[in-house]
C-alpha cells in the first residue's frame, strides 16, 4: 500500500485536509475501483502521485454520479454512499453527451434477437429451481418491452453465461463477501458475455432482508444486453441496490432498452385473445326425454342440451 499512501500524504498535505488516512486509503481504492481514478492506484506498479485537485475532481465526479452534494470533500454522506450495497461494474466510462440523468449505452449490442443462456454455477445457499425462476423472471423483464427472446440450456455455447461465486474468482473482479459489490457483468462482446453474482450474499425472494436476486439479476442482465449505469436514481440501472417490492422498469431503462433493441411489435406480443362464448345455434342443440322419480312419483321431462361453441 505504499503507493496509496504517497497519494495521501500529498492530498494531505496539499488539500491541508483533516480526513483520515484510513478513509482516504478506502474512498481513493473506490473511485479507482469504479472508474473514477486510473486503475494504477489499486496496482503494484502504480508509480505516479496524483494531484489533490485531480482526487478532489474524482470525488466531485463520484459525488455527481451519485446524486450528492458535490463538495469535493468526503463527508458522510459520500462515505455512506462509497458503502452501500451496489454493483461492482464501473459507473465511469459511458457517460451520454446529454447534461440531464438519464441511461447510458456502454456501446456493444447483440445483432441476433434470440438470445441463450447458462446457470453454469448455482449459488451454494439457495435453491437451484427458484435461481432458475428468478432468472427467467429477471429476463422476461427485458424480453417483455423488446423483440428479445431468452432461452435457458444446461450445457454448450450460450450468449450469456451465469456463475454464483466467491472471492476471487478468475476475472480480476474480487467478490467481498456479504454486502459491497453484489455481482458483476460483462458487456456484449463476439466472446459472449457474463453475469457473475457473489455466492456469500443472502439471495432472496420478496423480502427486504438479504439482497434480492430477481432485481439485482434484472440490473446485471442489463449490463449484458449493453446498459451501462443511468445516473437516474429511479432507474434500475442504477449502481446501487435498492429493493422495490412492486418493481418495475423506470421509464428511463425502457427507453434506453429500446434505443438499443427497439420495442417490441404488436405481432411479436405473445396474445392471447379472450374466449368468448358464442350464443348456441340451433344445430348445436338437441332435445332428450329423461325420467326421474321423485317422492315415488314417475316424471317424464324433456329437456334442451345445448353445445356452446368459442371463437379461436
Ligand atoms: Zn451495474
Ligand atoms: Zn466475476
Amino acid at each position: 500500500m505504499m503507493e496509496v499512501r504517497n497519494v495521501i500524504c500529498v492530498l494531505l498535505l496539499g488539500a491541508n485536509s483533516l480526513v483520515l488516512a484510513e478513509d482516504l486509503t478506502k474512498a481513493m481504492t473506490y473511485l479507482s475501483q469504479f472508474g473514477y481514478l486510473p486503475s494504477s492506484v489499486r496496482s503494484p506498479s502504480f508509480g505516479e502521485i496524483l494531484s489533490p485537485e485531480t482526487i478532489t475532481d474524482a470525488v466531485k465526479e463520484f459525488q455527481s454520479f451519485a446524486g450528492l452534494d458535490v463538495t469535493g470533500k468526503l463527508d458522510n454522506k459520500t462515505k455512506h454512499a462509497m458503502s452501500s450495497p451496489r454493483c461492482g461494474v464501473k459507473d465511469k466510462g459511458f457517460r451520454t453527451k446529454t447534461r440531464s440523468k438519464r441511461y447510458a449505452h456502454q456501446g456493444t449490442k447483440w445483432s441476433n434477437k434470440d438470445l441463450t443462456y447458462k446457470i453454469s454455477k448455482y449459488p451454494s445457499r439457495f435453491s437451484r429451481s427458484q435461481t432458475d425462476s428468478e432468472l427467467k423472471k429477471a429476463f422476461s423483464v427485458w424480453s417483455d418491452v423488446t423483440p428479445l427472446t431468452f432461452t435457458q440450456r444446461s450445457s454448450g455455447p450460450v450468449t450469456i453465461e451465469i456463475r454464483f461465486e466467491s472471492g476471487e474468482h478468475g476475472d480480476g473482479g474480487v467478490f467481498d463477501g456479504p454486502g459491497g459489490t453484489l455481482a458483476h457483468a460483462t458487456y456484449p462482446s463476439n466472446q459472449g458475455s457474463y453475469v457473475h453474482f457473489d455466492d456469500s450474499e443472502d439471495w432472496t425472494v420478496d423480502s427486504y432482508s438479504g439482497r434480492n436476486l430477481f432485481q439485482v439479476a434484472v440490473h446485471e442482465c442489463g449490463h449484458s444486453l449493453g446498459l451501462a449505469h443511468s445516473e437516474k436514481e429511479s432507474s434500475v440501472m442504477t449502481q446501487y441496490h435498492r429493493y422495490q417490492p412492486y418493481f418495475e422498469l423506470d421509464e428511463d431503462d425502457i427507453a434506453g432498452i429500446q434505443a438499443l433493441y427497439e420495442r417490441r411489435r404488436r405481432e411479436e406480443t405473445p396474445y392471447n385473445p379472450p374466449q368468448i362464448p358464442q350464443s348456441p345455434g340451433d344445430g348445436n342443440c338437441k332435445e332428450e326425454t329423461v325420467e326421474k322419480v321423485i317422492n315415488n312419483v314417475r316424471f317424464t321431462m324433456k329437456t334442451r342440451n345445448c353445445f356452446w361453441s368459442y371463437f379461436s
